[in-house]
């Protein structure tokens, strides 16, 4: 690594991001990704629920440094050229590839779903639909995971005349300790929020959802299944696990494509003593920042990662701090209310502060 770099960095989310403005000190770097404001995804639940978007534009954040942003989708790598291929026919030679393209919601494979479900992503068009529907109806938020939960709450508190139902293939929070799962039940029974647990969804149509327990109608489907990595990894040829990560080394490195990093919810990464990381913000961010560092200077450690807390906004009130080990399993202990939800939204907007 010694000596000036062309890298390239393929996302521009919290991984990408961070990487690039802090390898972006050294190197020249060119930050290929579509959009142009910065998409703040662990906020995309406010967004659904109407509420102000915090976006701030990519040329803000890489502003002083060698980061050139390049508007454009990837649509495949040439590892053996050591070229990215994009929609508009270029093809941009690296020296160095940083991985970041991060993930989507899962679950597209079930009937109905690209027809008639608003993915997490599509959370402006949760907002539309919620907010020029002739008369309040039921919204079904499909998911019992951190986002799920998220969305179900923000909703119902944004828009208090919906009916709001949580399905769920298992338990709602049930990675939770008691105490933090009884919070989330308890704050879903003042917002109203209907529970279908151990539910698993067959179908989406027009009219709502085909489940195994029975039909459960709804006006609205907002779609917070879990994630899954995008697809170009494995397309390209990077050695990936059963999920479809791109298996790295300890310091980030593909195991099958060294010259190619893979970092955030794209990576496969296991770490000594804390486990194989989830996919998630908390993660992702950690490795851009590592990674960035590494490249500028040349040279580091490992890289060594421990879990803080799990933290959830239950709208805008509310809210919880799970405490866990750092290998996140979970401790019993547990903040609720108004002090959670303020760390929540200290913990989010510091995530902004630390791209660069
Ligand atoms: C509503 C919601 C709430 C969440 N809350 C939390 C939370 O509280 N805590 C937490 O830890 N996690 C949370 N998550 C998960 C978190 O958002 C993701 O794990 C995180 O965004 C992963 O970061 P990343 O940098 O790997 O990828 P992403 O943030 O997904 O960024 C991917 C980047 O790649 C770009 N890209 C994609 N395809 C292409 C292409 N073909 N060409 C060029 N660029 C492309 C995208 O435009 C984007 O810039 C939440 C997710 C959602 C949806």
């Amino acid at each position: 690594m010694a000596g000036q770099q062309h890298i390239v960095v393929i996302g521009a989310g919290y991984a990408g991001l961070s990487a690039a403005t802090r390898a972006g000190r050294r190197h020249r770097v060119t930050l290929i990704a579509p959009e142009s404001r910065f998409l703040h995804r662990v906020r995309e639940h406010e967004t659904a629920a109407g509420r102000r978007e915090h976006r701030p534009a990519l040329d803000r954040v890489i502003r002083g440094r060698r980061v050139t942003h390049l508007r454009a989708r990837v649509t495949g790598l040439d590892l053996t050229a050591r070229k990215v291929l994009l929609d508009t026919g270029e093809a941009v030679p690296y020296d160095t590839l940083v991985y970041a393209l991060g993930s989507r919601t899962a679950g597209r494979s079930v009937p109905g779903v690209a027809e008639h479900a608003l993915t997490a992503e599509r959370a402006s068009e949760i907002r539309r639909r919620l907010a020029e529907a002739p008369a309040p109806g039921t919204v079904a938020v499909v998911g019992g995971g951190a986002t799920g939960i998220e969305l179900a709450a923000e909703l119902a508190e944004a828009h208090p005349a919906w009916q709001v139902r949580i399905v769920a293939a298992g338990q709602v929070g049930g990675w939770f300790s008691a105490k933090g799962r009884g919070h989330v039940l308890r704050v879903f029974d003042r917002l109203g929020v209907r529970l279908h647990e151990h539910t698993e969804v067959t179908a989406v149509t027009a009219d709502g959802l085909s489940t195994t327990d029975g039909a459960v109608p709804a006006d609205v489907v907002a779609w917070a299944a879990s994630m899954e990595p995008h697809p170009l990894a494995a397309e390209a040829g990077l050695t990936v696990d059963p999920a479809g990560r791109a298996v790295v080394d300890a310091y980030l490195r593909s195991v099958s494509h060294p010259e190619v990093y893979v970092i955030g919810d794209a990576a496969a990464v296991t770490v000594p003593g804390t486990g194989t990381l989830r996919m998630g913000c908390a993660t992702a961010q950690p490795m851009g920042r590592y990674l960035g560092r590494r490249l500028a200077r040349g040279t580091s450690g490992p890289f060594a990662f421990r879990y803080g807390v799990q933290c959830l906004s239950l709208g805008r009130g509310d809210g919880l701090v799970q405490l866990i080990h750092g290998d996140d399993s979970m401790r019993p202990g547990a903040v609720t209310g108004a002090l959670a939800r303020l760390t929540k939204a200290a913990i989010v907007n510091g995530v902004v502060l630390a791209l660069r």
